[in-house]
């Protein structure tokens, strides 16, 4: 079976049609030979039926003429009397004349013991005698024609009784079958006949063969050799005879079977030369049909070829029969589907599904293009900052709805583009071909600001803020992913520095590398649990009428590696870029709660403020975490301020404030952080659930020195007392700005001067002193 699989089609056709038609030859051939061997036997039979007919007939004859010569003799009057007077000399006579007469060969009076009394024949008479049990047999059938051996000849024999009037002796007329009768009656059937005694003496014969002394070997040896088989020379078959002696007589016919051979070999010859001429000729033809075949067959395999290399506007023209040609043409249409569906799949992988407009792969693809020479470029990327409040106050269709137009138009400003594409979300990538009188800024400067010109969007009218980040080919890099790096940490550096426009400089690269390594680091210490990297200090923070309790401002270190400290406005920024500051703030409230429940089962009930980000508030599940840690930790919330900057609760989304609100009816305070410096109007933060103000450190750290800073203080104070908040100061160095803060009524200080940030285990003493010196009640 696996043999046939390895044959080609066309050979496989081939030797089909060639099998086939070698069977039927094979078949046809068989039920000639068979159909030529039963038509020869049946010849033959028919040929021996006739041969013995004849031989019958021509002995009946000869038997008839030894009737009528046997009843002339015996009814001869003068024979009849001789044989009465023993009249030697006449019955002598008497036989020999009627033995002339019919030229018999045997004329024999014999008495009635069958003893010979007188023959015709001397040597008859003499030398041979007919046996005993002859005699009495013929005796016996009178007037019945037998045959008998005498002297190794045969005999036709009959015997007659001599009646005078009562049966005084017998007569015996007979007939020599003699070679000459042999080869009349061999004319006369066409066959040759040979005449046996006993069945294995040979009495005579019309065959011509070498060797006589065993007929019937000699015969059946006779071969006729065909190809490299023998077959017999003879068919013969035997008749027995009446014999009047002891020993059976019998006559074979014998038939050579050479011309029956002759036209059956010529028969077998002629099919067997038609069967190789329609074999020939089935073969060729089978051929063609295998070509016709297999080579449409052949060259729809070259189609698919071309097909499976991408070559789908191949077809394929066919005049090879109905479904070949079916075939043919269902392999075109199919060439040309595949074409379309890769196309649509080639453009999807290439293109933005929503603006059309190239992706990221394709940005870098063209890029490879189009920095292939000197030619100077100018790669912008570019984000749209207020997309977040659009999708969160517009909804989503609106936002996608800007994205489209923003895009159409990069599109109609082709002229002025080289190419533009979507890298994600709202940041988009455009290539514009730099100015040669080196006025770049010029040309980023008008293409945003063409971007920026307000778009109708389903009615609505809506202007993009847009911050770019932008990088020269070949100034800044020659290398396609570089550029695009760098130009995507330029726009970052716009966004974080809330730049319009960020030129990419020297060594940014270098330091965003660094910031990415750092992100990484802070992700394991905070996965790996703080890792003995990450602890709290906590600084104080004092009513300026010292009458209350210090609440402690929690602020977290890291010692990366166990070796430098990280700036923690460094690291918390970073986390707030990463994504990684709700784990933080986290790892912080378990850290501060933990340390509360310590400082509060020793008996020392101090508060702490803990700073958290908009992304901790707007995080779904902030509030509950924070209201179960306060349960864990079995810390009321009155113990806890949280500390959100000026900058978190002005720009951020309404769930900042809802979240805010639920956590301040929680029982928890909320502070404003580095307030002033954010420069938005303190008539904004009514209504907004706060309890204090945290004056920023840069107005307080000079106030003795800054008559401005005094005023700034002075009146935010006044107005923030008159909203119903409280007023913290932080950034105290020295007594001049305690003095002065007390002065302008300051509610809370906080700073070197009262204390630096102090490791948890130093709280507790410099609580204590702090309680002794100003004469507190313990807590
Ligand atoms: P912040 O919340 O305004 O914290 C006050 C910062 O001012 C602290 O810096 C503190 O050490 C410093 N400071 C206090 N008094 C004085 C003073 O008299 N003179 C001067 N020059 N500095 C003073 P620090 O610890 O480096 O923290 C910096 C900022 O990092 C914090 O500002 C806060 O925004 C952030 N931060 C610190 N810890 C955490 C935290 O656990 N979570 C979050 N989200 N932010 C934190
Ligand atoms: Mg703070
Ligand atoms: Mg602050």
């Amino acid at each position: 079976m696996q043999f046939l699989q390895q044959i080609k089609l066309r050979n496989k056709i081939f030797l089909l049609c060639a099998t086939l038609v070698f069977l039927t030859a094979i078949v046809i051939q068989a039920n000639t030979w068979w159909s030529a061997n039963r038509v020869n036997e049946k010849l033959l039979q028919e040929d021996v039926s006739k041969a013995k007919a004849i031989l019958s007939q021509y002995l009946n004859a000869q038997a008839s003429l030894l009737v009528t010569a046997s009843k002339v003799l015996t009814a001869d009057f003068g024979f009849k009397r001789a044989v009465a007077t023993s009249d030697e000399a006449t019955i002598q006579s008497a036989l020999d004349n009627h033995g002339d007469r019919i030229n018999a060969d045997v004329m024999v009076l014999t008495d009635m013991s069958g003893r010979v009394i007188s023959s015709s024949t001397e040597k008859m008479s003499i030398q041979t005698r007919l046996d005993d049990e002859a005699v009495a047999r013929l005796i016996a059938n009178p007037n019945t024609v037998m045959f008998a051996t005498l002297d190794k000849h045969i005999y036709q024999l009959m015997l007659l009784p001599v009646r005078a009037p009562h049966i005084m002796a017998y007569t015996i007329v007979g007939f020599e079958i003699e070679q000459a009768s042999v080869t009349e009656l061999k004319n006369l059937t066409g066959l040759d006949i040979s005449f046996f005694q006993d069945n294995e003496h040979l009495l005579s014969t019309s065959v011509r063969l070498e060797r006589f002394d065993d007929f019937r070997k000699a015969l059946a040896q006779q071969k006729s050799s065909w190809l490299i088989f023998e077959r017999p020379a003879f068919f013969s078959e035997e008749m027995a005879l009446t014999s009047a002696g002891n020993e059976p007589v019998s006559v074979m016919l014998v038939s050579s079977l050479a011309p029956f051979y002759k036209q059956f070999d010529e028969t077998l010859a002629k099919n067997f030369l038609l069967s190789m001429l329609l074999a020939i000729a089935a073969s060729l033809l089978s051929i063609l049909f295998a070509r016709s075949l297999t080579e449409p067959l052949k060259k729809l395999g070259g189609l698919a070829q071309d097909y499976a290399r991408g070559q789908y506007s191949k077809s394929l023209e066919l005049h090879a029969g109905e479904e070949v040609d079916t075939l043919a043409s269902h392999f075109n249409e199919m060439g040309q589907q595949i074409k379309l569906r890769e196309d649509k799949i080639r453009y999807q992988a290439t293109h933005d599904v929503l603006t059309g407009l190239p992706n990221s792969g394709t940005v870098r693809q063209l890029l490879f293009e189009h920095f292939s020479g000197d030619t100077p470029l100018i790669l912008v990327a570019f984000s749209i900052h207020n997309f977040r409040q659009i999708n969160d106050r517009l909804g989503a269709d609106i936002a996608d709805a800007c994205l489209q137009a923003l895009a159409e138009r990069l599109r109609t400003m082709n002229e002025a583009t080289l190419f533009s594409g979507r890298l994600e979300g709202a940041e988009f990538f455009t290539v514009l071909p730099a100015d040669p009188d080196g006025t770049q800024v010029y040309v980023v400067d008008r293409f945003l600001t063409e971007l920026e010109h307000a778009f109708k969007v389903s009615e609505l009218t809506i202007k993009l803020d847009l911050h770019a980040g932008v990088t020269l080919y070949p100034h800044d890099g020659i290398q396609p992913e570089t550029m695009l790096r760098r130009t995507d940490i330029a726009l970052d550096l716009a966004r974080q520095n809330k730049q319009r426009i960020h030129y990419y400089e020297d060594g940014e690269d270098e330091a965003h590398m660094q910031r990415l390594a750092m992100i990484e680091s802070l992700r394991q210490v905070i996965l790996a649990g703080g890792n003995d990297q990450l602890f709290m200090m906590y600084q104080p923070k004092i009513s300026l009428d010292y009458q209350e309790q210090p609440k402690m401002e929690a602020l977290i270190r890291w010692q990366r590696d166990n070796k430098h400290f990280v700036s923690p406005e460094l690291f918390v920024n970073l986390a707030e870029e990463a994504s990684l500051i709700i784990d933080l703030t986290y790892w912080v409230f378990e850290n501060v709660m933990s340390q509360l429940q310590a400082w509060h089962q020793k008996g020392y009930l101090i508060g702490a403020a803990i700073n958290v980000s908009a992304q901790d508030l707007a995080h779904p599940e902030f509030e509950s975490f924070v209201l179960s840690c306060s349960e864990k930790y079995q810390v009321s919330p009155s113990f806890i301020t949280l500390e959100l900057t000026e900058r978190d609760i002005m720009h951020d989304e309404a769930s900042v404030v809802v979240s805010l609100r639920s956590l301040r009816q929680a029982g928890f305070s909320v502070a404003i952080d580095d307030y002033g410096i954010g420069q938005s109007s303190l008539s904004k933060l009514k209504g907004l659930p706060v309890d204090e103000i945290k004056l920023d450190k840069s107005f307080i750290m000079n106030l003795q020195q800054s008559p401005k800073d005094q005023l700034i203080v002075c009146s935010t104070i006044e107005l923030a007392h008159g909203l119903g908040f409280l007023v913290v100061a932080e950034g105290v160095e020295n007594e001049a700005s305690l003095t002065l803060l007390k002065q302008m009524r300051c509610d809370y200080i906080q700073g070197y001067y009262i204390s630096r940030p102090l490791a948890a285990e130093a709280v507790v003493p410099w609580q204590r002193d702090y309680v002794n010196e100003n004469n507190l009640s313990p807590s």
